[in-house]
């Protein structure tokens, strides 16, 4: 079994509150003593929280010395941002990025979204290639893109992508690995060989499966459905139904000899130390 070949990641997000900051610090700490081969931090255009990816992963790579990932967006970034932006990342020593097309804030008009400098997350791949040495990551959907007319017509532009340079690929979240494995199948076939890590969310509050989950647009087998309808309203309980969840998704994940495991962490220390300490 590959097992051990099976890298492990997190996610985590810079927080809304300047006095929050420290906080994220310390998890990060924390996070370094579960061993991570990288740790990625999202960028949310618009807000208070614009900027502070840069901060957040510099500390990664340069406090931490643990592999960072900043995450970019077409919807965040003109093309002199982006300058700028690659130059701050060069200076504290991050070589990777995860080039997004992005969500569209609230913020942003119609106007304003539909004339964005960087259309699809590949345009920044074409522009990334060109002007920086930067490792470029990518996202991908194995119950395929929201916007995309047919999972075949959003396999194609992953297709695109990863031909314009993405050298591995991180999932959105799912609960049925065996939509992961059709995906895995699909794509080798179509000749993208390149590294996928298979993006793990813990449902550990029943509030986050009309949020974060339907905004994912990823179903929700019934299993998961039914631990929610017994347990969702009692914290603890849910919580760790939630964990026990992403355990078995993870290890039979693992069995399968998945490149990577990428913990959307919500940055909850201790979620997920418990979930890596069962894995
Ligand atoms: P793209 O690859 O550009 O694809 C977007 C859509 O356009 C798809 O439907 C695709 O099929 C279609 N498409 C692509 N190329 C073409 C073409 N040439 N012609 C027609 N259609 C095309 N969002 C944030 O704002 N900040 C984050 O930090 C962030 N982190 C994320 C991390 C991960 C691992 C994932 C999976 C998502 C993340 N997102 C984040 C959300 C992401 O930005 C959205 O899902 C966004 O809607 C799509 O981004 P993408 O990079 O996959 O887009």
């Amino acid at each position: 079994m590959p097992q051990s070949q099976t890298s492990l990641s997190f996610e985590i997000f810079p927080p809304k509150k300047e006095e929050e900051f420290e906080n994220v610090f310390s998890l990060l700490r924390e996070l370094k003593s579960l061993h991570p081969d990288f740790i990625s931090c999202t960028y949310g255009a618009g807000g208070s929280r614009a900027g502070k990816t840069i901060e957040i992963v510099s500390f990664i790579q340069k406090e931490l010395q643990i592999d960072a990932i900043a995450h970019i967006t077409c919807v965040g970034f003109t093309r002199e941002d982006l300058a700028r932006n690659c130059d701050a990342l060069m200076e504290a020593g991050v070589k990777h990025v995860l080039a997004l097309r992005g969500d569209r804030p609230q913020s942003m008009s119609d106007e304003q979204f539909r004339n964005r400098e960087f259309f699809y997350a590949a345009d920044l791949v074409r522009y990334l290639k060109e002007h920086t040495d930067l490792q470029i990551s990518g996202a991908c959907y194995p119950e395929k893109h929201f916007e995309a007319p047919s999972l075949e017509s959003d396999l194609r532009h992953l297709k695109e992508k990863v031909d314009a340079g993405v050298t591995s690929l991180i999932t959105q979240m799912f609960f049925d690995n065996t939509y992961f494995y059709r995906f895995l199948e699909q794509i080798r076939g179509m000749g993208i060989t390149v590294p996928v890590h298979a993006g793990i969310m813990p449902i550990t509050t029943a509030g986050q499966l009309g949020t974060t989950v339907s905004l994912s647009g990823s179903s929700v087998p019934k299993k998961l459905a039914d631990l929610i309808a017994v347990y969702g309203d009692n914290k603890e309980d849910m919580r760790k139904a939630g964990i026990d969840y992403a355990v078995s998704q993870i290890r039979d994940l693992k069995e399968h000899g998945v490149d990577g495991i990428h913990i959307y962490s919500m940055n909850k220390i201790k979620t997920t130390r418990e979930i890596c300490s069962q894995i």
